[in-house]
């Protein structure tokens, strides 16, 4: 595998506990050939006067190349993985599905504590029950209105539960967000000779319909903070009847996957009986991690729509150490590590979680 500086170089990849089936499944008809990686990547600059957008063509001189354009988006915590054949004008288009897979991913980009462009965003539910954002070394979570379930303390199970609404977002928008990343990852000759189509579908709003935009994936706790990195494979026959390519993005406590739709060549699959096969994406990791037992939740998610979803509960759920939980001192002003007060659990207006532990 080459990275964008024409080196070679060899990764390997991990798993947790109870996924060599699916592994095996995968890795069978999909090879690794990209990774972007936030903190291990590196990047060769390429002058602005031999800048080229690989989305509209247009070289320096036809548009300009003043903005940073990231392969993952900054709002994800990705400082380092630049594009530099990415225009303003198409980066201004792009930042509009960036907004709304911000919507869609709710708290938790606060909560993670991500280093965006202006810092940990804050976090406002739209109804103004929750609220979250940074506060020196913890996250707060924040609420006035006591007479909700907003947050809801089980004291017998040692467990808490936020219930927020999310911003309005439209699902085709996000979707299209993860396209935009595959499409920055793509070797540009395969992007020019087979994605023009998917080009369009991500610059002109209206040029392509699409139907069954999937999106599938895992959750991990989020205590978890992964560093953005994306993953491309490809099929290994170029006969086998599924996408060409297939997307995994990390972040944060995420893991998100597409087969990258719209490619030329799959089409041909296409137009016989059958549609393509979705590809059923492990969750493979870059590093080994302590991530062995862990338990993932997996989804899946139909992101063709392009009405915006209004008003859709999230929910932090936090667990914890019962002995812990049970002789937690009574009401403290500023509670440290996340721990409530054991008194008076309906009454919880503040959650503080330490930045660093996720605890
Ligand atoms: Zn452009």
């Amino acid at each position: 595998m080459e990275n964008n500086t024409g080196r070679k170089f060899q990764f390997q990849l991990f798993m947790p506990n109870g996924y060599l089936e699916k592994v095996d499944g995968f890795t069978k008809n999909f090879e690794l050939v990209a990774v972007q990686h936030s903190a291990l990547t590196i990047q060769k600059l390429i002058p602005k006067a031999e800048r080229r957008c690989r989305f509209c063509k247009k070289t320096y001189g036809q548009t300009k190349f003043k903005k940073e354009a990231h392969i993952i988006p900054e709002m994800l915590g990705n400082k380092n993985l630049l594009s530099y054949s990415e225009c303003d004008n198409c980066n201004y288009q792009f930042g509009q599905f960036e907004n709304e897979l911000a919507h869609f991913l709710g708290i938790f980009r606060t909560i993670s504590g991500v280093d965006a462009k202006q810092g940990v965003p804050c976090f406002k539910s739209p109804d103004q029950q929750i609220i979250a954002k940074a506060n020196g070394e913890t996250i707060d979570i924040l609420r006035e209105d006591t007479s909700n379930d907003a947050i809801k303390v089980n004291k017998d199970l040692s467990n808490l539960t936020v219930r927020y609404k999310k911003p309005s977002y439209s699902p085709l928008m996000v979707y299209k967000a993860f396209v935009k990343i595959a499409m920055s990852i793509i070797k540009e000759h395969e992007l020019n000779e087979d994605y023009q189509l998917a080009i369009d579908f991500l610059l002109h709003p209206n040029s392509i319909k699409m139907t069954g935009c999937f999106v599938s994936g895992y959750t991990l706790p989020f205590s978890y903070n992964l560093p953005p990195q994306a993953y491309l494979f490809k099929k290994k026959d170029a006969m086998s009847p599924m996408h060409t390519h297939v997307l995994a993005l990390y972040f944060q406590n995420f893991i998100f996957s597409i087969p990258v739709p719209l490619n030329k060549k799959d089409f041909f699959f296409y137009n016989k009986e059958n549609v393509l096969k979705l590809p059923e994406y492990p969750p493979l990791l870059l590093e080994p991690t302590n991530m062995i037992d862990l338990t993932l939740t997996p989804f899946m998610n139909d992101f063709s729509s392009p009405d915006k979803v209004k008003g859709e509960e999230g929910e932090l759920f936090f667990e914890f150490d019962k002995e812990h939980f049970e002789h937690t001192p009574t009401f403290d002003q500023n509670p440290v590590n996340g721990v409530m007060p054991e008194f008076r659990p309906d009454d919880v207006v503040k959650i503080s979680i330490s930045k660093h532990t996720g605890e």
